[in-house]
Order: C-alpha cells, then structure tokens, then sequence
C-alpha cells in the first residue's frame, strides 16, 4: 500500500481498495498502521474534489526524515542534504580531486555531510546516505569494480568509510546510473527505459530498463567510454589506445584546445568556453557528439530506450546535434521513430536527486515495511 500511495497510483483509502481488492476495513487498518508509524499522512483538500465529501489524500511523508548524498566526480564533487523525494534542501561543493585517493575524498565528503546535517537537517534523522563515482561499482559489495580513472578506488569499502563517522545504511552507485535514475524517476516517468549518456571529463552511461538502474552482473553495464574506435590511436587515461573517451570527452577536447593555443584542462573547463561560444570549442564538442551517436546507434538498437538523454559538463546544443548525426543514419527506423533524444533537465544535480531516491526506494520498499511491522 505505501507503494501505491508513494508512485500516486492509489492515494484514498477508496483508490486503494479498488486496486488491491482488499476489504474496506483492512484498508483502514493499514493506513491506520502507516500513519501511526508516520510513514504516510492525509493531507486536506488533496486528490481533487470529486463532489459531495471529499476523501482524505494519502501522501508518503517527504519530510519524516532527510537523508545525505553525495556525487563524487574527477575534479570536484558535491554533497547536499535532501527529503525523501530528493528535493535539495542544502548543498556544498568540494575541490577535491579523486585522484587524491578514497582516504582524502571521502574525509572530505564526510566532513561536509556532517556540516549539512548540523545546518540543514533541522533535529530530523538522516535515514540514509548515498554516493555516486565516476566508475563502475559491484552491485553485491557496493565497491567500486576495476574503475579506469579513479587510482587507488578498486575495491575500496566506502561504505565502512562513510558508516565510521555517519552511521546510517549507504549506497554507492555508478554515477551516469545515478543520473539516468534521477532524470528518469522525475521528468521522464512516462518511459519506463531511459539510456543517458554522461560526456564530462570522461564518458560514461546509465541505464534504467523497466523502471530499474540495470547494472549488469559486475557493474559494467553503460561503461561505454572505453569501446575501442576502428582507426583510432590515441592514448586513453585507462592505458589502451583508441577509446571513446581518447577521442570525444571533455579531455580529449581540453588536450586538443590546449594543443590549438587555448588553455583548458577538464570537462568544466570545456563547459566555461562552450558558455563563451569559442568557436573551437563548439567544433570540437560537435565533433566529439558524431562520435558518441556513432556509439550510441549500438546502444539504442540493443535496447530500444524510449529516451536518450545527454547530460555532464559538455551536454550543449552543439553535443547535441552531433550527436544526433551520428546517430540517426546507424539506426534503423523501427529503433529511432519513438526516442526523444534531450538535454538532461537536471542538469548538475542529477546525480544527487536520483541517489536519494535510489535511497528512498530502498528504505521503503514493501520488503523492507513489510519486515518492520511483521
Ligand atoms: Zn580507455
């Protein structure tokens, strides 16, 4: 029943009854128990009014409980105390490098968290804490697994780490899957599989399939950045030649300014001069689009997402239309003739609105009330 009430599928004890087939007093008695549990609430004059006496709106309560998320990238990264629904209440932003290893990122993250929870959470508990990374991480260990560019990260505890100083359960997700999730669960709930594509300093991309992050069995899946490109030798952070990210991510872009006479050295850095409207910058990053639509024609006729969503530091107009070059001439019709294929609505905070709900739904799941009230 929470279940309901939180997806709005049922919000009366009425809609309930007629979903469920329960019996109109189990229904009360239930809603009795959420209520009493403060889980649920009934909010006045909510669901419309639909003549004569109006029923009483069941809404999850948002508000019980905070939690702590945070989205750890390669330059910087960024905490934020959010409710149960995601929305941000307060946020930080850190200038820690990731290759300064787990030990220092995490102290960094840990100590803003604690920040956040003292200014912001407003004497609620935190009832979860969620980080994502730039790489891939083992759905059973919660660990990052072999992650191409984040040295010193392979199979480190982070949740052992974060639990020490902030004990509450956590989660680590990939963070192109935190950010699929995030965009999917918010703006694009009519589509029940969403493919997005994260172009920063690296490239990555995040599947939901069926309303779920889809990981793969190791935490692999949508690890699209380091495909080799037929014809390509460039030297790749990862130690290969020739991948995606070699060639069309924000670095990739930053080394090829830099080598025409204009300094850049990151994703933001690409951003910054997409922003100016450099003409260098708006070439290169359209280029680099053909290339990852190249791709991502793969992706989208093995899975056939209803969206496609471009999303990090160089998601612009100019990514955008490459993309949709590259794309289009390597799918065939049946593949293509449904998909929208968008800018990401959530821009930089993606990441975190879909780590808290990824948080929120595991909470709260029906497996997880049932086993509180058996
Ligand atoms: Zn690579």
């Amino acid at each position: 029943m929470l279940q309901l009430i939180r997806r709005s599928t049922a919000n009366t004890r009425r809609e309930i009854q007629q979903v469920t087939g329960l019996s109109r007093v189990t229904v009360a008695q239930r809603v009795e128990t959420l209520m009493d549990a403060r889980l649920i609430a009934e909010v006045a004059g909510g669901g419309g009014a639909t003549g004569g006496r109006r029923p009483g709106h069941l809404e999850f309560d948002v508000e019980r409980s905070v939690l702590v998320v945070a989205a750890v990238d390669t330059a910087h990264s960024r905490t934020a105390l959010t409710d149960l629904s995601g929305r941000i209440l307060e946020t930080e932003t850190l200038d820690v490098s990731i290759r300064e290893g787990p030990k220092v990122v995490l102290a960094a993250l840990t100590a803003s968290m604690r920040r956040l929870i003292e200014v912001a959470a407003d004497g609620r508990t935190v009832a979860g804490a969620g980080i994502s990374v730039p790489g891939p991480v083992d759905p059973k260990t919660r660990r990052p697994s072999q992650p191409p560019i984040m040295p010193g990260w392979d199979g480190y505890p982070i949740t052992d780490h974060v639990g020490d100083t902030i004990p509450v359960p956590i989660f680590v997700e990939n963070d192109a899957d935190a950010m699929a999730f995030g965009e999917q669960s918010t703006n694009f709930s009519t589509s029940t599989s969403v493919c997005l594509v994260k172009v920063s300093t690296g490239i990555g991309s995040g599947l939901v399939i069926n309303g779920s992050v889809y990981h793969g069995i190791d935490g692999g899946a949508g690890d699209i950045g380091h495909i080799r490109i037929a014809g390509e030798d460039a030297l790749c952070q990862c130690g290969s030649r020739g991948c995606l990210a070699a060639i069309a991510s924000g670095r990739a872009i930053a080394i090829r300014l830099s080598d025409g006479g204009t300094p850049a050295r990151s994703g933001r850095d690409v951003r910054r001069l997409l922003q100016q409207g450099d003409t260098d910058a708006l070439r290169l990053t359209h280029e680099a689009g053909v290339r990852i639509g190249e791709v991502m024609a793969t992706v989208v006729s093995m899975i056939n997402p209803g969206v496609l969503i471009v999303s990090g530091d160089l998601a612009s107009s100019a990514l955008l239309a490459g993309l949709r070059e590259g794309l289009y001439p390597r799918s065939l019709p049946r593949a293509t003739r449904n998909l929208v294929v968008c800018l990401g609505a959530l821009d930089a905070n993606a990441g975190m609105i879909g780590m808290a709900r990824i948080v929120t739904d595991s909470l709260f799941s029906a497996e997880a009330i049932n086993h509180q009230f058996r």
